[in-house]
């Protein structure tokens, strides 16, 4: 059965249609879900009892748990118990221009890069859009605060769950659903060369992360087992065709890791590889996992590669960092929890 919070607005339309009601009912089950936030389909008073008994036979209305929340000053983690008994997490960070959440796109991930905490765990199955639409609507229900911001960049490849995730972002994006603004949403993926050219052509306002981590083949390839399907030259191709195309700027995200890929010579590299291409660098301090034995760069290297772009004129910011005092990184509460043996 169809989760109601999984329809885009024009599904909803084409269902109706489907069962010979007009289209607007669509829009009036919309403004229920997401503006009056009602849960139950008994209080929907312009929906006549015979279309809502229809509605109850036809959609599921469920939502996932919250078994966990870990929280700090500007952090809250979330940890969601799914219909199946599986779990997924988000974090919700406060930001000084509004509040972001980090959406999980899958459970578990197939795409196995080394310094990962959510690679470990395999993917079992992708996320339906309502498990993602459900993550938000609950962490804005739960902290009583409006979410302006969605990083697609929890557990799981969102290239790798195309659809659904294409789904989830018509639905929040909704200016009659959640209202996100496009630009707002930020999608970010390995590098899976096929769904950067179907997304492209999509004709959305949405950012584009790619995660690089490494400036060459070797360097990338030892730590990003997709590189080796999709290499950096047809990516930076795609990409390139990519910005001409949708007219937006790229962000390239580059997480630092001790003396492998944090050295002058890496920090020139990328340079050369990104050079007049429109983006922004994203350096983010590595959070220490117990994946693959990597170290965080110290400040000052940091600091260095930094400033080399920022000499060579790449736009370029260092992550501010969140959540390392609650369980750290994405993937990170729910790997500790299957360690304890919690997840079966
Ligand atoms: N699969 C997608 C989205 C999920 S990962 C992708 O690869 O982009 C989101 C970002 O977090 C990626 O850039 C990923 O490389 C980064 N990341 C993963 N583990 C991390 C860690 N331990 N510390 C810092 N960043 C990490």
């Amino acid at each position: 059965m169809k989760n109601i919070y999984g329809m885009t607005l024009e599904k909803l339309e084409q269902y109706f249609e489907s069962i010979n009601e007009k289209k607007y009912r669509a829009l009036q089950i919309y403004e229920w879900l997401y503006q009056k936030r009602v849960r139950d389909i008994k209080l929907f008073s312009n929906i006549k009892d015979d279309l809502k008994n229809t509605l109850i036979k036809d959609f599921s209305f469920d939502r996932p748990e919250i078994v966990k929340i870990e929280k700090d000053e500007e952090t809250a983690k979330y940890l969601f118990k799914l219909q199946d008994g599986k779990y997924i997490e988000s974090v919700l960070m406060h930001h000084n221009y509004g509040n972001s959440v980090c959406v999980s796109s899958q459970v578990g991930c197939n795409m196995g890069c080394l310094f990962c905490a959510s690679g470990k765990l395999k993917k079992e199955r992708n996320l339906t859009a309502s498990e993602m639409v459900s993550q938000i609507m609950m962490i804005e229900e739960d902290m009583k605060v409006r979410i302006s911001h969605v990083v697609i960049m929890g557990i799981g490849e969102p290239f790798d769950n195309y659809d659904n995730v294409l789904d989830f972002i018509k639905i929040i994006n909704n200016d009659k659903g959640m209202a996100i603004g496009a630009r707002h949403i930020t999608v970010s993926t390995c590098g899976i060369i096929p769904k950067i050219e179907a997304f492209m052509k999509e004709n959305l306002q949405v950012n584009l992360a790619i995660s690089l981590h490494g400036a060459d083949n070797e360097t990338r390839g030892k730590l990003m087992p997709i590189n080796k399907v999709y290499d950096i030259d047809s990516l930076i191709d795609v990409l390139k065709k990519y910005v001409s195309i949708t007219n937006r700027r790229l962000t390239f995200e580059y997480i630092l890791l001790d003396n492998v890929n944090d050295s002058k010579e890496d920090a020139l590299k990328l340079v050369k590889l990104l050079k007049g291409i429109n983006c922004y660098v994203n350096l983010i301090p590595y959070n220490e996992t117990n994946s693959g034995g990597f170290k965080r760069s110290s400040k000052d290297k940091i600091l260095a590669f930094f400033d080399i772009l920022k000499k060579n004129n790449i736009q370029v910011t260092i992550r501010r960092e969140f959540g390392s005092k609650v369980t750290a990184a994405c993937g990170q509460l729910r790997a500790n929890y299957t360690s304890k043996g919690v997840i079966e």
